[in-house]
């Protein structure tokens, strides 16, 4: 009699039948509501870092293929924007259910693709239906302005969407991120470009086969796979495209900008980061254990918000970096598909090399490794590195001034307030910051005088799709969020009625 298969068994063989159509035929180009290979014929290999082996080929945009789809959402463009918000709003419902409807393929499928756990995964789609959601709600009113009465003039602002824009998406959390992006600026009237990452291919296209199954008009979300060096430089620079909407490294944000440079591109940029997170020792010490070993070897540490840099009270360093090894030892390292795992592969060989790069880093800076270390052996031929935690460390090394981006953590001590706040400041990143303190109002000073764009108190990042969503120096330009997205994807235009009471000036009269 045959057993029954575990879940992890049962989510291998759901996965491969998925797969098969993937091997079968190449990855196509979403361009006009159809799904087309390049004009070129190129393709690029797409692998999985669980094993990296061939998942299949995908097919690679040329500024032919980039043409062609700005050329649809300029086509688009004008019957998308003139839709009744409240029809708008239905369809981003509807897409919203049809994300739901699929939330399983996408999350198994994700978590091939990427090697983020499945445990965090399975709720990417459905947060990825909530963001169509949310922003399907505010469309009706998206375009709404304020009254601004003067004395003998009342004015008006009202916004209208500003045409076709690119998305450019990283491979980290690929769904997720895309829908954040995707779903306000079609509420907002846009239509849209996407250019997701070439390492995480595959929810992308999911994501245009569900606005075409939904009845999304042709050319109002088009797909592009390419290389960000040819297809997502062509995306940025094209006339018809009239802003972008980055998230991925702060260097290649800088290329973005440039080579929007000569069509005078808006941009909006979410970047990296080394996010502190500051523990003192009046803090809830268990809570803020979980949520400093969550908010680092979740994701594979591959998280814009992860807190990499832990600043620990010097009264409570010793012991606290004891115990978040202790942690770190026993996280469950494994193949993504499996409920049970905690740390998965990472997303490829090349940002494996990186990531290993900074165990021999950090001996040579004099930190101590306090746990793992290095390449994880018995896990086959995949990219999987062992959950590793640097002590002794200061702020000047490099393991605590760059972001390294994979499950790896760097905890140095601070005396006292002032300096706490000094070395969480002293860094090129201001994306997101981390407190950990019963005191009200050192949190409260804290939070004032913190460079960050966000700060979480006595938790670890928690969504609300209203509040600004974004980061200060090299971590971005620009927030998400709310009625913040719409500002980006909009442009505001004032209205001036006169009352006539007003006198006109009265040139050339005799
Ligand atoms: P990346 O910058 O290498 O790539 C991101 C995207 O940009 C990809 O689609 C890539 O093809 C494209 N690209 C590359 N060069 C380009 C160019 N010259 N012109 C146009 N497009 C180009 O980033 P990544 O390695 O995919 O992602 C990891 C980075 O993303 C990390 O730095 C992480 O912190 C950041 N990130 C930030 C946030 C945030 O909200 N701040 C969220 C997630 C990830």
């Amino acid at each position: 009699m045959s057993s029954r298969p575990t879940p992890f068994e049962d989510n291998l063989r759901r996965c491969e039948t998925l797969l098969h159509r993937f091997s079968d035929a190449p990855l196509g180009h979403f361009i006009g509501g159809e799904s087309l290979a390049s004009h070129s014929g190129a393709t690029f290999s797409n692998h999985t870092p669980i094993d990296n082996r061939l998942i299949g080929s995908v097919a690679s945009a040329d500024a032919s293929d980039i043409d062609a789809a700005c050329s649809a959402a300029a086509l688009a463009f004008p019957a998308w924007r003139d839709m009744a918000g409240s029809e708008r709003k239905k369809l981003l419902h509807r897409f919203a259910d049809a994300i739901v409807a699929r939330a399983d393929e996408i999350a198994l499928l994700e978590s091939y693709d990427t090697g983020q756990p499945l445990r965090f995964m399975s709720k990417a789609a459905l947060r990825g239906a909530e963001n169509f959601r949310f922003f399907a709600d505010l469309a009706p009113d998206a375009r709404n302005g304020l009254a601004l009465p003067a004395e003998q003039h009342m004015n008006f602002s009202m916004r209208q969407p500003l045409g076709p824009v690119a998305v450019v998406t990283p491979w980290n959390t690929p769904f997720m991120l895309s829908t954040w992006k995707i779903a306000p600026a079609l509420a907002a009237g846009c239509t849209v470009v996407h250019k997701p990452a070439e390492w995480s291919p595959i929810t992308a296209t999911l994501l245009a086969e569900i606005a075409h199954d939904v009845g999304i008009p042709p050319g109002v979300l088009n797909t592009v796979h390419g290389l960000g060096e040819s297809a997502g430089k062509a995306l940025t620079e094209h006339a018809a495209v009239k802003a972008v909407a980055f998230v991925g490294e702060s260097t290649t944000g800088s290329h973005i900008m440039r080579q929007g440079a000569d069509t005078l591109k808006r941009v909006h940029f979410e970047l990296g980061g080394k996010n502190p997170v500051l523990v003192f020792a009046d803090a809830d010490l268990e809570r803020a254990l979980d949520a400093v070993v969550f908010m680092i070897y979740s994701l594979n540490g591959e998280r814009c918000t992860s807190s990499s840099r832990v600043l620990i009270e010097a009264s409570i360093y010793a012991e606290f970096v004891e115990r978040i090894a202790e942690r770190v030892a026993n996280l469950k390292l494994g193949h993504p598909l499996d409920p049970a795992t905690e740390v998965g592969p990472l997303i490829h060989p090349d940002h494996f090399a990186k990531v290993c790069s900074y165990f021999d880093i950090a001996r040579v800076d004099g930190a101590t490794i306090a746990a793992g270390g290095q390449a994880a052996a018995g896990h086959g031929p995949g990219n999987f590195v062992q959950p590793t935690l640097f002590s002794d460390a200061n702020n000047s090394m490099r393991i605590a001034r760059e972001e390294i981006f994979g499950p790896v953590l760097t905890a140095i001590p601070f005396a006292d307030e002032a300096e706490a706040l000094a070395l969480a400041n002293d860094s090129d990143y201001g994306l997101a910051a981390y407190l950990w303190s019963r005191d009200s109002g050192r949190v409260q000073r804290l939070a004032r005088k913190l460079d960050v764009g966000m700060v979480w108190v006595n938790s670890e990042n928690n969504r609300h799709l209203p509040s600004p969503f974004g980061g200060m120096k090299a971590s971005g330009i620009g927030r998400d969020g709310g009625d913040y997205s719409f500002d980006f994807y909009m442009e505001t235009k004032n209205v001036c009625i006169a009352l006539d009471t007003h006198s006109v000036p009265e040139l050339g009269k005799s």
